[in-house]
Formats: C-alpha cells, sequence, structure tokens
C-alpha cells in the first residue's frame, strides 16, 4: 500500500471532503450543525446528499445505509441501492437530502423492553451529522440514532448525544465562573483500548460452544497457559501480524487512528488501541473496529473472539475507557495547571468526578454488566466489581491536606487555603503503577477498565457523562449564588473530599481484603447482572438521569427489562449448547474410549490371563463412573435450564439463573473436564485448550 498519509480516512466523507466538494454556504451550515446542534435546512441536506453520493461513487459504492446502535450491542444497516430508473429504461443514481436526514427501518425485531408497541412496529433513524459518514463494502453508512415514533430512544447513540449535552451545559457554567466566556463548548474524550483473542478458523469451526456463545464451555487447562508471562509484549507471530498490518490498514482508510497493536497477557491475546476522540465519535469507531476485526480475521483464516472470557483458567479480555473532558479551545479539564488559578479549575472538576464516582457507582457497575463480563469482575484478574477511584500519591495527599487544612508535603509551609488566588502549584503526577484499580486518574484522564471487550462503550460513557454532569450541575447551582467565590469553592472542594473519601483506594484492587474492606465503607459490590440491574431503576438514578434529560423514566424500565433479557437469554444459551455438546458429542466419545479400553482388556486377558491389567481396569472403572456422572448432571442442567425458561418475571429469571443455573453449568463442566484428561486426545470430540491457544 502507498503511503498512510495519502489513504488514511480515504472511506471517509471528513472534513476534507466537505470542505472540497461542498460549495461555501452549504459548507458553512453544515460546520455550524456539526459545531453547534444547529438545525439544518432541506436544501442544504439536499447538497450534502448529492455530494456525498457522487463522492461515494466514485469510491466503488453502490448502495447506502443508515448505520446505527440498537439495543442488541451491536450495529445494524438496512441496505438500499443508489439507483432509481430513468425515463429510457437505464438507471440514474439518486440520493436525497430526505434520505439522507431520516430513514425507516422496519424495526419491529429489535429490542425495545416494551418502548414500541408492535401496533407501531416502525422506527425511525435520523442523521448524527457530528460522527461522519464512511463507506464500507461498497456501501456508503451513514452513522444514525433510532427513535420509536413517540420519540423514545431505542439506541444507545441517542442517549449518549444527549448526555454530552447535559455534560457541555454544565462545564460551560463551571467555567463561566472562572471567566472563561470565550468558550463555546465542552466535550468528553475517549480512547478505547480494546482486547480480543484470534484463533485458527478450522479449530473453532470445531466447536459448537464457540459457534453458539463465543466461548468454550468445556475444556480441561492445558500444560502450558499464561504462567511463563511470555506472551505479553512479545514477539508477534507472522501471521498475527499480517492480520494487525491488515486491520490497521482497513481501519487506517476508515479513518480510525489505529495507534497500537500487541500482545496481551493470555496467549493468543491481544490488544488494540487507538488514539482518543470525540466521546460519540469514538463509540461508533469502536463498533467498526470491533466489526472490522472480525472481517479481517476471517481474511486471515482467523476468528477473533471477543467474548469477555472464552476460555478458564487464563484472563478474559476487556476494554479500557480513557476519558476526559475538553474545550473547544483544546483545554483538557483533567489536566493540572501550571498556576494555582489553573489549579483550581483542575481541583473542582477533579471533585465532580470524584463526587460522580461515588454516587452514581451502582450505573458504572450497570453500564458494563454482561453474563459475560460478569466471569471477569472480581476474578482475581480484571477490576472487582467493586468501584473504587485510585488518585496516586500526589493528589490523595492534596486531597487530605485540603480536608485536614494542614500542609500538602514537608517543604509546602502553607496550609492548602484554597482561594483561587492561593492554592500551591502541583506537578502532574503520572506515575500510574496500579492496574488492577477500576478506574484511575493517569495524569490527565481518567481510565476505567470495568468494561467488557464486547461491551458498547456507550453505556459507560452516557453514566459517566451524566453523573459528572450532576455533580458539575450542583456545584454550579452553589457557585453561581455564593457571595464569595474563594470561599464557596474552597469549602465544596473541602466537603467533595471529605465526603467522598471512602471511594479512593490506592491499593491493590485484586486483594481479598480489600473486598471487605470496601464492604466496611460502604460501596457496593454487585457480583452479577442480576444483582445490580434492578438498581437502574433505583429513586436516585431515575431523578438524575431523567432530571438531565438523558433518559425518560419509560426507556430506562425498557433498557433494565432488554439488559436483564439479554443476560438471562445469554446464560440459557450457553446451558442449551452444554447439554447439546455433553449428550451429543462428550458422552459418546467416553462410552466409545471406554469400551475400546474394555474391548482390549479382554482380549489381553484371555491371551494372557495371569496379567493384572490393572491401569486399564482402573481406567475404565473411573471413565464408567465418569459417565453415569455426567450423564445424571447432564439430566439436571437441562431440567434446570426448563424450570428457569419458565419464569416469567425477568428479574426473578436472573436471580434463578443466578442461584441454581450457573451452579449446574459449572457442575457439568467440572466432570466433562475430568473426562477429558484421562480421555485419548484420539477419541475426544473437539480441538482441546493447547491447540486452541498455540494453533496460530
Ligand atoms: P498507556 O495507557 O499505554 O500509558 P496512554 O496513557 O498514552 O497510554 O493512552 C492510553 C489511551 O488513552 C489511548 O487510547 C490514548 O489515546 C487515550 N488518551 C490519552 N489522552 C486522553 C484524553 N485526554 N482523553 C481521552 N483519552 C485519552
Ligand atoms: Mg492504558
Amino acid at each position: 500500500m502507498t503511503n498512510i498519509p495519502d489513504y488514511f480516512g480515504s472511506l471517509v466523507f471528513d472534513d476534507r471532503v466537505m470542505k472540497a466538494m461542498l460549495s461555501a454556504n452549504t459548507y458553512r451550515s453544515l460546520k455550524k450543525t456539526i459545531k453547534e446542534g444547529a438545525s439544518l435546512d432541506l436544501s442544504v441536506a439536499n447538497a450534502v446528499a448529492s455530494a456525498m453520493k457522487d463522492w461515494a461513487i466514485s469510491k466503488g459504492a453502490t448502495h447506502f445505509t443508515h448505520w446505527f446502535q440498537p439495543l442488541t450491542g451491536i450495529t445494524a444497516e438496512k441496505h438500499d441501492s443508489f439507483i432509481s430508473p430513468a425515463p429510457d429504461g437505464g438507471v440514474i443514481m439518486e440520493f436525497s437530502g430526505k434520505e439522507l436526514i431520516k430513514g425507516e427501518p422496519d424495526a419491529s425485531s429489535f429490542p425495545s423492553g416494551g418502548l414500541r408497541a408492535t401496533f407501531e412496529a416502525r422506527g425511525y433513524t435520523a442523521w448524527d451529522p457530528t460522527s461522519y459518514a464512511f463507506i464500507k463494502d461498497k456501501t456508503l453508512c451513514i452513522p444514525t440514532a433510532f427513535c420509536s415514533y413517540s420519540g423514545h430512544a431505542l439506541d444507545k447513540k441517542t442517549p449518549l448525544l444527549r448526555s454530552m449535552e447535559a455534560l457541555n451545559k454544565q462545564a460551560l457554567r463551571i467555567l463561566r465562573l472562572f471567566g472563561h466566556t470565550d468558550v463555546k463548548r465542552v466535550n468528553t474524550s475517549v480512547g478505547a483500548e480494546q482486547e480480543y483473542f484470534l484463533i485458527d478458523r478450522e479449530l473453532y469451526k470445531k466447536r459448537k460452544d464457540l459457534i453458539f456463545t463465543g466461548r468454550t464451555l468445556f475444556g480441561a487447562k492445558s500444560p502450558k497457559g499464561q504462567e511463563m508471562d511470555d506472551h505479553y509484549f512479545g514477539v508477534i507471530k507472522p501471521r498475527v501480524q499480517e492480520f494487525m498490518s491488515d486491520l490497521d490498514e482497513e481501519l487506517w482508510k476508515l479513518g480510525v487512528y489505529a495507534k497500537t497493536e500487541h500482545n496481551e497477557v493470555a496467549p493468543a491475546q491481544h490488544e488494540l488501541a487507538p488514539i482518543f476522540t470525540t466521546t460519540n465519535i469514538a463509540t461508533d469507531q469502536n463498533q467498526l473496529t470491533m466489526e472490522i476485526m472480525q472481517k479481517v480475521a476471517s481474511k486471515h483464516g482467523l476468528v477473533c473472539l471477543l467474548h469477555e472470557k472464552p476460555f478458564a483458567g487464563v484472563n478474559g479480555s476487556g476494554k479500557h475507557n480513557n476519558w476526559s473532558m475538553a474545550t473547544d479551545k483544546g483545554v483538557n479539564l483533567l489536566s493540572p495547571g501550571e498556576t494555582p488559578y489553573d489549579n483550581a479549575q483542575f481541583l473542582i472538576f477533579l471533585c465532580a468526578v470524584i463526587k460522580a464516582v461515588d454516587d452514581y457507582q451502582d450505573l458504572l457497575r450497570i453500564a458494563v454488566a454482561t453474563a459475560g463480563n460478569d466471569h471477569r469482575l472480581g476474578a482475581q484478574e480484571a477490576p472487582p466489581a467493586v468501584v473504587s477511584i485510585f488518585l496516586g500519591d500526589e493528589l490523595t495527599a492534596i486531597m487530605d491536606a485540603i480536608v485536614n487544612d494542614k500542609p500538602y508535603s514537608a517543604q509546602e509551609k502553607t496550609t492548602m487555603k484554597l482561594g483561587v488566588d492561593t492554592l500551591p502549584k502541583f506537578n502532574r503526577d503520572e506515575t500510574d503503577r496500579n492496574r488492577t484499580s477500576p478506574f484511575a486518574f493517569t495524569g490527565n484522564k481518567f481510565e476505567f477498565r470495568m468494561l467488557g471487550s464486547s461491551n458498547s462503550i456507550a453505556c459507560t460513557n452516557i453514566m459517566l457523562n451524566s453523573a459528572v454532569a450532576e455533580s458539575l450541575r450542583i456545584y454550579a447551582d452553589r457557585l453561581e449564588n455564593a457571595e464569595n467565590f474563594d470561599e464557596k469553592l474552597h469549602e465544596m472542594i473541602k466537603k467533595t473530599f471529605s465526603d467522598h473519601r471512602r471511594i479512593i483506594f490506592n491499593g491493590n484492587g485484586y486483594d481479598e481484603k480489600w473486598i471487605l474492606e470496601a464492604e466496611e465503607r460502604g460501596l457496593s459490590n454487585y457480583r452479577t447482572t442480576p444483582d445490580c440491574m434492578p438498581h437502574l431503576l433505583d429513586e436516585k438514578n431515575v431523578k438524575m438521569l431523567t432530571g438531565l434529560g438523558v433518559f425518560t423514566i419509560e426507556e430506562l424500565q425498557s433498557r433494565c427489562e432488554i439488559m436483564l433479557e439479554n443476560y438471562c437469554k445469554a446464560v440459557i444459551i450457553e446451558a442449551n449448547t452444554m447439554v447439546d455438546m455433553s449428550r451429543k458429542e462428550i458422552l459418546p466419545a467416553i462410552v466409545k474410549y471406554s469400551a475400546d479400553v474394555a474391548m482390549n482388556l479382554s482380549r489381553k486377558k484371555t491371551v494372557l490371563p495371569e496379567l493384572a491389567c490393572n491401569f486399564e481396569k482402573t481406567l475404565v472403572s473411573k471413565l464408567s463412573i465418569l459417565i453415569d456422572r455426567i450423564d445424571e448432571t447432564t439430566d439436571e442442567l437441562e431440567n434446570a435450564t426448563l424450570e428457569v425458561r419458565d419464569v416469567s418475571d425477568t428479574i426473578q429469571q436472573g436471580y434463578a439463573i443466578r442461584d441454581t443455573l450457573l451452579g449446574k453449568m459449572s457442575e457439568l463442566r467440572a466432570v466433562c473436564d475430568e473426562a477429558e484428561r484421562i480421555t485419548s486426545e484420539e477419541y475426544w470430540p473437539m480441538p482441546n485448550y493447547g491447540e486452541l491457544f498455540f494453533g496460530v
């Protein structure tokens, strides 16, 4: 391929293309819409649509689609071609402003959690001009929001945009108080580091569990796993290297700033990190990245696994959401400044995050709750299910000094009196040695590490933006009415630090002792999805999210329902797959193996009756016992699944899964894995862990 700058973004209708292809007036109107959310009139939309069409056709596109993010967690598209009949029997290529702005996919089979009555099956999609259109598979993709006709959001983008708006509004109020009247917009920025596994496609095809559920439901430990730590940042295998180069190239064409690709801790595990960008673009790009990863993998005879826990016994995959707030003047609001004045402003934004995370721990946990991610959180490899903040030593010392009216270091003689003019200068502490914290301050941004690898980052950022907007709203209300700004500011920062001290934890998050301490501190610890999800509808959460206009109550109810339903469906499919594999593959294999061994044993005995044949005898007897246990446990799992399926209330169904089904699944896995350990590889009906890990 040619020079990267030559093809970077070549499949994106970005600012460069807009400038080149739109008239000056159209360009100006569109930019105004993008920057300030001004509404767009139809003549402008028509001009943009026509330019988009010409550009897309010149790049080989034949179709267009509104690209959206329904509540299934993946993206959806419905392709229409540009062609329109011409009077002479030929075709002309058409694309109107109306088609650009609004689409009407038949939405009846997307989950709506009761928001869209069936008689009103259609939803509509609406163009999001703040995220660039792009070409994928000869199709012009237009990023859109997805709503019902009654105006309820049926997707993840709509509330995300609303949450960004809420944060913008409240952050601007604070900035005005600091005299920044020139700032027009505050955006949140996100860089989402993405982990994934790559395995050989031929091996994948031989495992129903991977095909149906994305993870292995059986599998004895391989003699070698991740214990040598030799994979992390290790040499990348040639086939993986080719995949990564191809992936980078495809992503670059789509304008995604894929920056680093490296191996991760577990064998066959890798990571991709992009350069951060505005949150809604980062969200679209992360969805796109996950999709392209899977496509590129299949071109290389590989399968990209995005499940949070594809294999027992080695690390699962997560996603790190690096998050900050920045003004349209390019100032990062979470960057400590050079002067006391800047630092006071930094501290109030820092306080807003600390308060937000403590007040809405549950929402951050809920945002990452899926059946898959429940296997990671709290499993000694990923952050615990308890949300806490790592601030680092220096900021924690500053915080304690402010709370106690003490100097914050030996050198610093003055107490931390926090007038805007009196705050001492402190250095930016970039030392993030703590990889076990779910929410770590890393110098000028926060890194939230609880996301699962397959999660859309939308939910996390909706909650984070909203919770921080709420803190800022409360601060702004108080500061705007303060008689003495400096005093009020000091009081509020001090109060935040002392009220929310419990959420700060700089120690080892994987330590069992921390979980006990967290309980004493009153932090919530929701281990599973059914534990946390119902709290979405807690009064304080509903009040905050509806108050800021991010969700309506109906939208929250529908989300709670859908997320729980997804959880239940996912686990029930896993249970059914286990029963199927156990009966049709595992039991027959062990039966055959033990029968063959028994046959050999009896032949041997006929020829050489004096031999003890202890090995064969023990093996046949062990296998026979296991066969019966597997059979019984399979029956039990099947019955448990049928019982769970009949529970009609989704919350109760979730509890039943948590309390009975998961346990039965582990039992069945344990006996099957035991059988795998003593069964000849020749007979075992599916590729084992060793082959999957080291088969590429
Ligand atoms: P590392 O985690 O390896 O130390 P960095 O901290 O530089 O690397 O970056 C990790 C991720 O954080 C990258 O995706 C990067 O683009 C992103 N990032 C850096 N600054 C910001 C910011 N201000 N807002 C959001 N994300 C950021
Ligand atoms: Mg990082």
